[in-house]
């Protein structure tokens, strides 16, 4: 800093001493000049400062062009000059600190990720909702004010929030558009009420058009922001600004809410996204890839299937598994086509089958089938030795697919003790390693039970 300064009078000494040379009136450049100095000199700018308004002006009007053509000379520089006053350039540092304060707000905190194009409409989980944000979008403040949506995590309310924002800004860019969470504001309000500015805070969301406000839920839990919140609200509301909000359950349920603020959350539209089936997660999972530039037939539709069958539900879990999947890839497999063997490297899968249909009379049925023999003749005392073989590998599948009590398990099989159920196990096991023809045998039959 000291260094500029020592800069700056070096340079306007010398300007002073070529403009007195310049400027026949002695007494009059005397007076234009009196106590001027180079405030600062950033870009191409020079301020200079001198001691009112009237010298700044006289200045400007008659010797601008001349101290230009001086401080070129000195600098080397094409600096542009301008003549001011102290004060003046308060005033403006203060408009400056006042714009930038103000300008805060404006920052969106928006996630250009989500957008409406990428996200998936299915009848049964998301087409109201999706619609509803769709015409808030177009026309916020006009119909469903407040929008509340709420359902279980990874359904894609914080998506859709985002989908909101992001499209006003596009298509109504002078609309002010303010994304948070209840945390985000519950941080917010406590560091008001520390540099004691509340009423800033309040006049900050007074200058926005469309409040997104994310897990609500968790306000209920912040006594104090309480009011503040309820305030903005009705701010908004009144008003016809748009204000949307999402839970993770509907707003009579948000407990320690007051009833005045649950009426009020419940006085426009409240929406439950709900769990996708497995045909949408399919749709999400081709979505994904082809949004992430992954070429999609390097992945089998088998493998899609696989993914999308066993992580429907929950779209957050479903991504997961595909991320999972596709960093196995990137590490183990870079080039080729991801088949079912890497799905099974990737999620261990030998011990996850999807047997969830599956039970002891299915399996009892199946085994017998595959033995020629009868479900009876299976669970008898008969110790002929193709009927034992076929009860102990029925006995195993029934452990290790349906991970059943020991106990169930030789109740399953005509009330036989459970250390008869643990040798069983344990034979199988034995075999399975040493006999070909069981294992062939167990895993035949885990591919029948799977259909
Ligand atoms: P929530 O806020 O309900 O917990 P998110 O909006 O965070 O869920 O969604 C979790 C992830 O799933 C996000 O990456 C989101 O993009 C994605 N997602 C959720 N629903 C959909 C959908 N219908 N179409 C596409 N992606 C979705
Ligand atoms: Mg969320």
């Amino acid at each position: 800093m000291t260094e500029n300064v020592d800069k700056y009078k070096e340079i306007w000494d010398q300007a002073l001493a070529m403009l007195e040379n310049q400027i026949k009136d002695k007494n009059f450049f005397d007076t234009i000049f009196y106590s001027s100095y180079i405030y600062s000199m950033v870009n191409d700018t020079v301020y200079i400062v001198v001691n009112n308004k009237f010298c700044a002006t006289t200045i400007t009007n008659n010797y601008a062009d001349l101290v230009n053509e001086i401080i070129y000379t000195i600098t080397q520089s094409n600096f542009k000059c301008i003549i001011t006053t102290k004060s003046a350039i308060e005033e403006d540092n203060n408009k400056q600190t006042l714009f930038e304060e103000k300008a805060k707000p404006y920052v969106s905190n928006l996630n250009p990720k989500y957008t409406f194009d990428n996200f998936v409409v299915s009848d049964n989980s998301n087409r109201d909702v999706y619609t509803a944000a769709m015409v808030i979008a177009k026309n916020p403040g006009a119909a469903y004010n407040p929008l509340f949506i709420y359902g279980k995590s990874g359904l894609g309310k914080t998506h859709l929030l985002h989908a909101i924002g992001n499209d006003i800004r596009l298509n109504k860019p002078s609309l002010k558009v303010l994304y948070l969470t209840a945390d985000d504001f519950f941080e917010e309000y406590v560091k008001a009420i520390k540099e004691s500015n509340i009423e800033v805070l309040k006049d900050r969301y007074r200058e926005l058009d469309v409040l997104l406000i994310d897990d609500i839920q968790f306000l209920s839990k912040k006594e104090k922001t309480k009011e503040v919140f309820f305030h903005i609200f009705n701010i908004f509301v009144n008003n016809n600004k748009q204000i949307v909000m999402t839970s993770d359950r509907h707003p009579s349920e948000l407990k320690s809410l007051e009833d005045r603020l649950v009426s009020r959350f419940s006085s426009g539209l409240s929406i439950e996204v709900k769990a996708i089936d497995y045909e949408t997660a399919l749709r999400i999972l081709h979505k994904k890839i082809e949004t992430q530039n992954i070429n999609d037939k390097q992945i089998s539709e088998e493998v899609l299937e696989y993914i999308a069958k066993n992580n429907c539900g929950d779209v957050r879990q479903l991504e997961g598994a595909l991320n999972k999947l596709l960093f196995h890839i990137i590490v183990a497999n870079p080039s080729g086509m991801i088949t079912l063997k890497d799905l099974h490297d990737t999620f261990n899968i030998e011990k996850q089958e999807n047997f969830e249909t599956l039970d002891a009379d299915k399996i009892k049925n199946i085994v017998a089938e595959y033995y020629n023999i009868s479900v009876s003749q299976l669970t008898s005392k008969l110790r002929t030795s193709s009927i034992v073989v076929a009860r102990h590998i029925a006995m195993y599948l029934c452990r290790e697919l349906l991970n059943m009590p020991l106990i169930k398990i030789g109740e399953e099989f005509g009330g036989k003790d459970h250390t008869t159920v643990i040798n069983a196990c344990e034979k199988v096991n034995k075999m399975l390693k040493t006999d070909s023809n069981y294992k062939t045998a167990v895993e035949e039959l885990k591919k029948m039970l799977k259909n």
